[in-house]
């Protein structure tokens, strides 16, 4: 008789890879359900600090992940007039590293799969209860010790136990681009600094993330109708950078908007149902947290149903535990948002204090300097 714990991760972003694995590192039996054809995350690029870091190495996929990704060390606030506000040295002791959002995935899953999770693609959930039935978009019903829920912001399972308590829009969203690095930027061989450059209320972040590619990330307001349109308008961004005229020019097509969400839950848990990422706590992606805390939230909730065999009391642990870090990490991410709607001066103002203050600092590398349960 096979006694293993059974557990129905949904979602192959990062919150349900890192769950997945984690919980197949410690015995389970795990299957995962992805309701994409392929692991295809969307964003182009991603930030990822010494938290997820360690996160990544636990499941074994860190080498994979950072595989020729640059080692973060410099960010430059500019303005409109491309003049430096600030400058951000990242800790040498404490990684950084930005990297193409698929090579992470990529590596998360090959690390699951050889821990023995099953990732079934082309499958969707709707629905869970909390005594552990899934119900599939086929209609099937599948029983588990465990369903874990990481099925982003739009969570069916989040949704059909009722757990959100606020669910809000935030004023600003983002396109994001992968672009191939000129022969002179390759050529430069600093792939370590990134530069945000401010106007208005749009920015340009620009981020090396590969031997060959560049993420850029355009924000604006979400009431931008010219500017969050895709296929961007060269044109109209080029007049508010055009500094940037030559890099404006090499965005392809293939850009989508997507607006920033803030979700807080009542609980993070029903019964045998733990939800956990973007579909429990997304956050706008001010400090580069939200995958982040997703892993450290995956792996942490593997360790305490390690600790503790009733899973309503580990879940119930689990949340005492890690809630409270995950929440300065939204608060803090929403603050530094705020600017984005104040006028030029004022942000100005705030943007170089915030990069100064070392309070201000401590605040927003809190959760980056954390080290995450489990590790
Ligand atoms: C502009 C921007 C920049 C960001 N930059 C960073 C950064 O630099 N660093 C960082 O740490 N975070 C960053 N984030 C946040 C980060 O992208 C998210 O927090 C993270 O992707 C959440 O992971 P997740 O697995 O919870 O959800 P998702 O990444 O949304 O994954 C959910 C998965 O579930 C699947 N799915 C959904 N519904 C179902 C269903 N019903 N059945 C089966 N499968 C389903 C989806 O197809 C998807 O694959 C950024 C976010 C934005 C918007």
């Amino acid at each position: 008789m096979n006694n293993k714990r059974h557990a129905e991760v949904i979602g192959g972003g990062f919150s349900g890879l890192a769950a997945a694995g984690a919980l197949a590192q410690r015995g389970w039996s795990v299957r995962l359900h992805e309701r994409s054809l392929e692991l295809r995350p969307s964003g182009a690029g991603i930030y990822i600090y010494e938290n997820g870091l360690r996160v990544l190495e636990k499941l074994g996929a860190y080498d994979e992940a950072v595989k020729g990704a640059p080692f973060a060390h410099t960010r430059e606030m500019r303005d409109e007039h491309n003049r430096v506000l600030s400058v951000h040295r990242w800790d040498p002791s404490k990684r950084v590293f930005s990297i193409v959002r698929q090579r992470v995935i990529n590596a998360m899953a090959d690390a699951a799969r050889k821990n023995g999770v099953e990732i079934v693609l082309g499958s969707e959930a709707v629905a869970a209860t909390p005594d552990g039935e899934l119900t599939m978009a086929s209609g099937s019903k599948l029983k588990a010790d465990l369903i874990v829920a990481g099925d982003g912001v739009n969570s069916k399972i989040r949704d059909s136990l009722g757990l959100v308590a606020k669910r809000k829009g935030l004023p600003d969203g983002a396109i994001r681009v992968l672009i191939a690095k000129t022969p002179e930027e390759m050529a430069s061989g600093d792939g370590g600094t990134t530069i945000e450059n401010w106007s208005g209320s749009r920015r340009i972040l620009y981020t090396p993330v590969s031997e060959t590619e560049v993420y850029i990330a355009l924000t604006m307001l979400h009431s931008d109708e010219i500017g969050k349109r895709t296929p961007i308008d060269k044109a109209d961004w080029k007049r508010a950078f055009p500094h940037w005229a030559a890099l404006i020019d090499r965005i392809t097509d293939d850009a989508r908007y997507d607006r920033f969400e803030y979700i807080r839950l009542k609980k993070w848990s029903s019964g045998r149902v733990a939800v956990l990422g973007d579909a429990a706590h997304a956050l706008p992606p001010n400090i580069g947290q939200g995958a982040g805390c997703s892993m450290m939230n995956g792996l942490s909730l593997a360790y305490y149903l390690d600790r503790e065999p009733d899973i309503a009391t580990a879940l119930d642990v689990w949340e005492t535990n890690e809630r409270p870090l995950t929440e300065h990490t939204q608060r803090i991410s929403v603050f530094l948002g705020l600017p984005t709607t104040w006028p030029t001066p004022l942000r100005r103002a705030f943007l170089t204090l915030a990069g100064k203050s070392k309070w201000m600092i401590a605040q927003r590398t809190k959760t980056a300097r954390h080290i995450p349960t489990g590790t």
